[in-house]
């Protein structure tokens, strides 16, 4: 085996591809990625290796069988990243890893590429050990999560028997804390949208015309305040109807388990709190909706002063949806909210990421092979927990594969994911590559339970 230096060099060279599924420019990247990550399974013993291209990036597909009598994991990641915007904040360069007081500092680092190595360096010591593997393995790396998994949904429903499995693990999330193993039981959904208004054909000097004619940044912020009531819900109209009120119970329970109040505002770093006052902080993150303003562009942004009237302005918009809430539908609701509010105005509207919110049965067998590996390897109780992310692989794995989802994570809420210093904790990834052998000797042990009782 590898020595764990060795190890986190493979982790800087994946790192290091700026797979930026959001920026066209990127393909390039993508290409060399799915590449180094195919020889990379090749050299690691896998039996079958594809690449597999998709209406977006390509898809990297790695299995090992031993048996059809076995179990099949499967394990899903993802290979590309957010944006490194804005490079400037970064303490180091965004694709050039480097290791820092037990981190690891890159784009990727934690979301995904980080977790994700994991699993593959699990299965590469299992492979060395010498010993027969006790389950058969599979991986699906896709390249488009970040942009609501583009392709996905169509390349799992082609390739339904060949990702035939018994179960599905994803490590896309975070832990309760530094020490604290966590499974994650539900997800939110994701829609975005991009809004832009056009008030008229030019940019005008705004000594001239300045007093009579309307402002495309003003025009845009009277919107977006429309977006929202005073007390912080979202007014887009019928938006709330679908949303489930939790029981006393589950809130019992969110309370019992959640993240402390105390720890997100710390790991936030905000100076004031904002939301839903009647809900905890872990509660508006993970079983309330939320609409986040994620960009405006209007107007000059440059150094300096430049006197002018914008006659174009854009803002960019993402939902978090929760169950029983359906992308498509609420990307309607706010169609006619918006043709309601900006009838004059010439708009576009671009909507994207139609990822539906998801829950996972704590009670299978495999959620319990995992929280006992976790709680092996960590020696600390696992924690179930409600995310506020989205993943929207989850939902087709779940529908289309119709298996089970486990979703161990290995993050921390500070990793910084999708911001600049993104980082991993390297003892939880090292501690996480001996909870997935665990997991997967505990799945064995599932099989085996199974098979004295036939
Ligand atoms: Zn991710």
């Amino acid at each position: 085996m590898n020595s764990n230096a060795a190890i986190l060099n493979q982790l800087k060279e994946f790192i290091a591809f700026s797979t930026v599924s959001s920026d066209e420019k990127s393909w390039q990247q993508m290409l060399l990625c799915v590449q180094w990550l195919r020889k990379h399974f090749i050299e690691i013993g896998m039996r079958r290796v594809n690449i597999f291209s998709t209406s977006a990036n390509p898809v990297v597909y790695a299995e090992y069988l031993v048996n059809p009598s076995f179990k099949t994991v499967l394990f899903y990641g993802h290979y590309d990243v957010q944006p490194a915007d804005p490079v400037n904040k970064w303490h180091s360069p965004p694709f050039k890893a480097v290791i820092k007081d037990n981190y690891i500092y890159g784009r990727g680092a934690s979301d995904d590429k980080g977790q994700l190595f994991i699993h593959i360096k699990a299965v590469e010591k299992l492979l060395k050990s010498g010993k027969p593997l006790p389950v058969n393995i599979k991986f699906l790396i896709e390249g488009a999560e970040e942009i609501g998994s583009a392709g996905l949904k169509h390349f799992i429903a082609v390739h339904k028997e060949l990702l035939r499995c018994d179960v599905a693990v994803v490590s896309d999330t975070k832990m309760a804390g530094i020490s604290s193993p966590a499974i994650t039981y539900s997800l939110r959904g994701s829609l975005n949208a991009a809004i832009c208004i056009k008030t008229g054909s030019k940019d005008l000097h705004s000594g001239t015309f300045g007093g009579y004619v309307p402002n495309a940044a003003l025009t845009l912020c009277n919107f977006i305040s429309s977006l929202y009531n005073a007390d912080d819900t979202i007014a887009v109209p019928g938006f709330y109807d679908d949303v489930k009120i939790p029981s006393q119970h589950e809130r019992e329970f969110i309370q019992a388990n959640g993240i402390p109040d105390k720890k997100l505002l710390n790991d936030a770093g905000v100076f004031t709190l904002w939301g839903e006052k009647k809900y905890s902080l872990h509660e508006r993150s993970t079983i309330r909706p939320s609409l986040s303003v994620t960009g405006i562009n209007a107007g000059f942004q440059g150094k300096g002063t430049k006197n002018s009237i914008p006659f174009t302005a854009t803002v960019k918009l993402n939902f978090r949806l929760v169950p029983d809430q359906l992308p498509e539908k609420i990307a309607m609701l706010l169609n006619d909210y918006v043709e309601k509010l900006l009838p004059g105005a010439a708009v576009k509207k671009v909507y994207s990421s139609f990822n539906k919110p998801v829950s996972a049965a704590v009670s299978s067998p495999y959620v319990k092979a995992a929280a006992n590996a976790y709680s092996k390897v960590f020696k600390h109780k696992t924690a179930f927990l409600q995310n506020g992310g989205t993943v929207g692989a989850v939902d087709y794995l779940q529908t289309i594969l119709d298996v089970p989802v486990v979703l161990m994570g290995f993050a921390q809420a500070d990793d910084n994911m999708h911001a600049p210093d993104e980082k991993f904790y390297l003892p939880n990834f090292f501690r996480g590559i001996d909870t997935v052998i665990h997991f997967i000797k505990n799945i064995s042990a599932i099989q085996n339970v199974i098979k004295s009782k036939q």
